[in-house]
């Protein structure tokens, strides 16, 4: 690793433009493929940078590819936009105050996420233009991670097929490299039909859907001691057959989402939950139809990639907090309780080591981290690219993802440093990788070892189209 300031330089002289762009898609929360406007705002600012643009990648309307530079080896940064319902928050407060009941909010920080990897990317591309470097550096702004899968979409599609690497990172309280992995997901609907009555003159021509549908969670909640002891099964009525209780509900729908560490427990998995569905359909004589609306993998780890972008995040250090930083942070801390505080603490093997609201230090490469029990569509992309990605710290110690304190926070000082941070990271990995085949070699043999004995398989059904209206 030589020079990395070279590269910093070239982040800290774009920071400006990009912590505006954060702070713009901010205030426009739009959720999983109705990114319209954060969409537009991402591609504009690729347009201004000078950036070669591809739209519509994978046939979905908001997402979208950036490249510059020549020749050479492909540098992917990948970004994201999409926000979380109802979480509408003003910022910059230490109380839940909603802007507008019932909006949506950014409750995960894709605002900064999508920034950040962009400034990467133009970060990249002034250094290779400078050095007169042959390389191609990309940056895809990729919708609906919350719900949406758009990457395994855009994995099948083939968006990534000559990409050599990819980089990117998810902003957190803690500064690290992620090297847990991730667990692969499925949301599926199971609606059962049966037949409308009257409950009371006659009730016996009816069959119930909504029977069905609390006879499968009931079945999926027993199943549960019987599964392995990572995987996590969640439900959410979607239709429960209408209001009225003196009719036999006809129609009625749950939305179930499935996980398991690996692709190769979660089909299995899935398979089992469709069995249960089928029992509830028979024993209330409905039927039932299951329907996929977005799946993703696993994410795979790469320790070549690893290595590289903890030696970059060792050689920068954490994130400069200043003290109006900490007095924030530790006001936030005061809206939930000290055990998320050292939960988030535990998650990194960081137990007592770090008692500031902020994160004044990086965690160490031996720390007993426990793996992620969330899911990400950056899992799909890790199957068919090496991929490496960073936690970035943002936010307080111990604040919980999907939370107005989340959206509160998402476009404070903390936050822009924080952003800014990550991107230096980011940047100089994918310099490194320009400049050293080696890396890139090493990287590649990583993955194929990774995926010798069970190759990737998307976990989409093969005519399953991106939900754009969901
Ligand atoms: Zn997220």
């Amino acid at each position: 690793m030589d020079n990395a300031p070279e590269i910093w330089k070239h982040v800290d002289d774009n920071a400006p433009e990009l912590i505006a762009l954060s702070d713009r898609v901010w205030g426009m929360p739009e959720t999983c493929y109705q990114e319209a406007r954060s969409c537009a705002e991402h591609t504009a600012e690729l347009r201004r940078q000078g950036f070669r643009i591809t739209e519509n990648v994978a046939g979905i309307p908001t997402a979208v590819m950036g490249e510059a530079g020549e020749g050479g080896p492909v540098i992917a940064f990948l970004g994201e936009y999409d926000a979380l319902p109802d979480l509408s928050q003003e910022a910059g407060v230490a109380e839940p105050r909603p802007l507008e009941k019932g909006a949506n909010g950014h409750g995960c920080g894709h605002n900064m996420l999508g920034s950040a990897a962009m400034l990467a990317a133009i970060a990249v591309r002034d250094w290779l233009k400078e050095s007169g470097t042959a390389g191609r550096v990309r940056y895809y702004g990729c919708p609906a991670e919350e719900g949406g899968s758009a990457k395994t979409f855009m994995v099948r599609d083939g968006a990534f097929e000559d990409v050599d690497i990819a980089i990117c990172w998810h902003p957190h309280s803690v500064c690290d490299v992620m090297v847990a992995e991730s667990l692969a997901n499925a949301r599926i609907d199971f609606t059962f039909r049966g037949r409308a009555s009257h409950a009371a003159a006659s009730p016996h021509l009816g069959r119930s859907a909504l029977d069905a549908v609390e006879l499968m969670n009931v079945g999926v909640n027993y199943l549960r001691e019987h599964v392995p002891p990572e995987s996590r099964i969640h439900y959410a009525l979607i239709d429960a057959g209408g209001i009225a209780p003196n009719v036999v509900q006809a129609n009625a729908t749950v939305r179930y989402l499935i996980r398991s560490p690996d692709l190769k427990g979660l089909l299995p998995l899935i398979e089992r939950v469709k069995k249960v569905a089928n029992g509830a359909a028979m024993m209330t004589e409905t039927t039932v139809e299951a329907h996929t609306l977005s799946a993703v993998a696993n994410l795979l780890g790469n320790a070549p990639l690893e290595a590289a972008m903890r030696q970059h995040l060792e050689a920068l250090g954490p994130p400069d907090f200043d003290d109006d930083d900490r007095d924030f942070a530790s006001a936030i801390q005061g809206t939930y309780g000290p055990e998320e505080i050292s939960d988030s603490l535990h998650m990194f093997g960081m137990d007592g080591v770090m008692p500031g609201p902020l994160c004044d230090r990086l965690v160490p490469a031996d720390s007993p981290r426990l793996g992620i029990s969330g899911s990400t569509d950056v899992g799909d992309v890790s199957w068919v690219v090496p991929t490496v990605q960073m936690w970035g710290a943002t936010y307080a110690i111990g604040t919980p993802f999907h939370t107005w304190q989340m959206v509160t926070q998402g476009k404070n000082a903390a936050a822009h440093k924080g952003l800014v941070h990550a991107a230096k990271v980011m940047a100089a990995v994918g310099r490194q990788a320009i400049l050293e085949p080696e890396l890139i070699a090493a990287a590649k043999a990583d993955l194929r070892q990774r995926t010798e004995k069970t190759p990737y398989v998307s976990p989409l059904p093969a005519d399953l189209m991106p939900p754009l209206e969901m």
